[in-house]
């Protein structure tokens, strides 16, 4: 194996694992969901491949290719792409849902890692084309007061793109209308805690909205919380 191939070696099988994590959750079914994380910039050996007119190295990142089950699924198989759209490394075509974890990683320096599922619960709320409003305080695991609920678009387009980086604007997480849950986090860990709780959340709020209407937290009360998870943040990494 070349130097090259052995490149975010750790963070690949780490990506693998958290797919199988989520397969066996039951919230990543066959080939249907896609994760991806930011390729570090150390550690790369031949340089000059990700030089840029800056001088620094070229943002990329690592995602599941297409059509692959995340039980078939190997560190090797993943793709490597700059944030250019080009695939950089990697012998399988990338997930057709590349554009949008392209996109969050160029509008978010701070995002290191992206789910996407086509889970149960988010996916049926997705369909009515609702979002989560503020109905539970763990919605503010999304960092604010709701989870929208993107316009329809169709899959691995630009417009789908557009859609998923303006609402990740002030937000990790959103709904894709008619399609799923997209979720991401500081690492691969926080991403996938991100994704399961928000899927947790849309089971919740539709069992609710079979019964009634929820009573939905202020402004006010949301405010409160997620100033509480921001000084929880410091001593609880994820
Ligand atoms: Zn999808």
């Amino acid at each position: 194996m070349t130097p090259a191939a052995d490149h975010d070696l750790a963070l690949r099988e780490a990506l693998v694992a958290t797919a199988r994590q989520l397969d066996a959750q039951g919230l990543n079914r066959g080939s249907t969901g896609n994760l991806s994380v930011r390729a570090s910039t150390n550690g790369i050996t031949n340089g000059s491949a990700d030089a840029t007119a800056e001088g620094g190295a070229m943002a990329s990142f690592w995602v599941t290719p297409t059509g692959m089950p995340a039980s078939e699924l190997g560190a090797g198989d993943l793709v490597r792409m700059g944030l250019d759209g080009q695939v950089i490394q990697g012998a399988w075509a990338p997930s057709t849902e590349w554009p949008f974890h392209r996109a969050i990683y160029a509008a978010r320096a701070d995002l290191q890692a992206v789910v996407h599922l086509h889970s149960p619960h988010a996916t049926a709320l997705a369909c009515l084309r609702r979002g989560l409003p503020a109905f539970h305080y763990m919605v503010a695991v999304a960092g604010g007061d709701s989870v929208p609920c993107t316009p329809y678009h169709l899959f691995g387009t630009q417009a789908l793109s557009k859609a998923v980086a303006a609402a990740f604007a002030d937000r990790n997480a959103c709904l894709m209308a008619n399609h799923g849950l997209v979720a991401a986090g500081t690492s691969l860990a926080h991403a996938a805690k991100v994704a399961v709780e928000i899927e947790a959340l849309c089971g919740i709020y539709l069992q609710a909205l079979a019964v009634g209407e929820p009573i939905l937290l202020s402004g006010a009360q949301m405010a409160e919380v997620i100033e509480r998870f921001r000084s929880y943040g410091a001593s609880r990494r994820v």
